[in-house]
C-alpha cells in the first residue's frame, strides 16, 4: 500500500490484510483530514457499526472503507453567512433528523432557523389529549423541541399533513419566501428516500433540489436499515458524520418532548448524525414506495 495513511487507517489496513482480504481506498481519501470512517463487508452482509470502526468479520470477500468528513468541522471553518436552515414536513423531523446539527451550529455562533411545514394533524396520538386537538399537542411539543435546541426562529406553517405531494404548488412559493428571507448558507433537509418513505419527506427534497445555499440532507448508514428494503437502495450514502459527543442528552430531551409520537427510541441510541452532501450537478434517483400514514 504506498498511499500515506493515518495510524488508525494503518492499523485497519493491517488487521485486513492478516485476513487475506483486499482493501479498495476511495480516492477522496486525505489522510490530513480527521475523518471518520466506517467499514462495509462486502459482499456477504455488512458490519453494524454505527459509523465507528468495528471489529473485523473474519469471513472473506472485500472490505470498502467508506470516509466521511466531520460535519463540525465544516461548520467550524465556514466563512460565509452563518445562518442554517431546516426545512421538514412534520413536528418531530426537525429532532430526529437534525437535533444535533441544530445544537452543534448555534454553538459556533450559527443563527439556526427550523421551517415546518405542517402542523402534524394526520398523526397519531400516543398520549391523552386532554381536550387539546393533536395540532395544538404537537405545536406546543414542537415549541418545547425547539427551546431545548436552542433553534432561534421556528417558523411553522399550516399545509395538510400527508398531502404535500399532492398541494405542492400551495407550500413551494410560500417555502420560496422563507428561503429569501432568512437568506441561509445551508439547507438541512431529508434525501430523496425521505428516511422512512414517507411522501411528505420525499416531495420536500423534491422541491428543494435546486436552492442557491449548500444543501445537506440526512441520511443514514447503508447498514442501518429502517423498514422498506426499497428505500435502501434509494438512500444516499453519508458524505458526512457528526458527534453527538456532549450534545446527546439534549437531542434526546427533545425527542421526548414529542411525547404525542412513538418515536424510534432506537435512534436514541445512535451516537451520530450522518449527512449527505447533495452535488448540485448529480442525478439521484427517487420512487414514491407505499406509505401508510
Ligand atoms: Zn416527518
Amino acid at each position: 500500500m504506498s498511499l500515506l495513511m493515518s495510524p488508525a487507517v494503518q492499523v485497519l489496513v493491517q488487521e485486513i490484510e492478516e485476513q487475506n482480504c483486499r482493501l479498495e481506498i476511495p480516492f477522496c481519501y486525505n489522510p490530513n483530514h480527521d475523518c471518520e470512517f466506517k467499514v462495509l463487508h462486502y459482499p456477504a452482509g455488512v458490519i453494524r457499526n454505527f459509523g465507528e470502526l468495528w471489529p473485523l468479520s473474519r469471513a472473506g470477500g472485500i472490505f470498502y472503507i467508506q470516509f466521511m468528513k466531520d460535519i463540525k468541522q465544516e461548520l467550524t471553518a465556514w466563512k460565509g453567512r452563518k445562518v442554517l436552515m431546516v426545512i421538514y414536513p412534520h413536528p418531530d423531523d426537525e429532532t430526529m433528523g437534525a437535533g444535533g446539527l441544530l445544537l452543534t451550529a448555534k454553538k459556533l455562533g450559527w443563527q439556526t432557523v427550523a421551517v415546518i411545514l405542517t402542523k402534524g394533524g394526520a398523526g397519531q396520538m400516543h398520549v391523552h389529549p386532554n381536550g387539546r386537538t393533536i395540532k395544538e399537542m404537537r405545536m406546543a411539543e414542537l415549541e418545547k423541541a425547539a427551546s431545548i435546541l436552542q433553534i432561534d426562529d421556528l417558523v411553522v406553517a399550516d399545509y395538510d399533513d400527508g398531502k404535500l405531494r399532492q398541494h405542492r404548488s400551495r407550500w413551494e412559493k410560500w417555502l420560496k419566501q422563507q428561503i429569501i428571507k432568512y437568506h441561509p448558507a445551508w439547507i438541512v433537509t431529508f434525501d430523496h428516500s425521505g428516511i422512512s418513505g414517507h411522501p411528505d419527506h420525499i416531495s420536500l427534497s423534491l422541491a428543494l433540489r435546486k436552492v442557491s445555499a449548500k444543501l445537506y440532507w440526512t441520511t443514514l448508514p447503508q447498514d442501518l436499515n429502517l423498514g422498506n428494503k426499497e428505500l435502501f437502495k434509494l438512500r444516499s450514502a453519508p458524505t458526512h458524520i457528526l458527534k453527538l459527543r456532549g450534545i446527546g442528552l439534549k437531542k434526546w430531551q427533545a425527542m421526548k418532548a414529542h411525547r404525542s409520537q412513538k418515536l424510534p427510541g432506537r435512534v436514541a441510541l445512535y451516537r451520530f448524525e450522518w449527512y449527505h452532501e447533495v452535488e448540485p450537478r448529480k442525478k439521484y434517483p427517487h420512487k414514491f414506495v407505499e406509505f401508510k400514514i
